[in-house]
């Protein structure tokens, strides 16, 4: 907890409580959850925080850099703490998303540029599909 508070501190946003629980539930995650799967998450630590806190604080993080917002085509935007562009794999059975660890994307780009002569300045790439579990249960 301690460094988070340092990280939104070195950002100038205001350190609360709730910020701080929001912001951690998000930085120990990999399942890029939405603003509702936080605020399940903090209901019984935190009850008197309210669902537009959270999107409110979402906000807030985006803003300084501290999340991505994910529109990876559901209802609701999912959030993520990694800042640095990397694709995701959605699943079109349950719905997760997980993070693609890759360096071809690297190379993929160093070629588009040198074929097309056009500037990539960024990317947001998704792969749909079906995950391993899902898939498990398919056969
Ligand atoms: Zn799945
Ligand atoms: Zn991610």
């Amino acid at each position: 907890m301690e460094e988070l508070a340092v990280i939104l501190k070195s950002k100038k946003l205001k350190v609360t409580p709730q910020r701080l629980a929001i912001y951690k539930v998000l930085f120990d995650t990999t399942s890029h959850p939405t603003a509702e799967d936080i605020y399940n998450a903090l209901k019984q630590l935190l009850p008197t925080m309210s669902l537009a806190t959270v999107y409110k604080t979402l906000d807030a993080l985006k803003k300084a850099d501290l999340a991505t917002e994910l529109n990876v085509g559901d209802d609701s935007s999912r959030y993520d703490s990694t800042i640095e562009s990397h694709p995701h794999m959605v699943c079109f059975i349950c719905g997760k998303v997980t993070d693609l660890h890759t360096n071809s994307l690297c190379e993929f780009k160093k070629q588009i540029q040198k074929e097309t002569d056009f500037e990539i300045v960024s990317e947001k790439v998704y792969f749909y599909g079906t995950c391993k579990d899902c898939k498990v249960q398919l056969d």
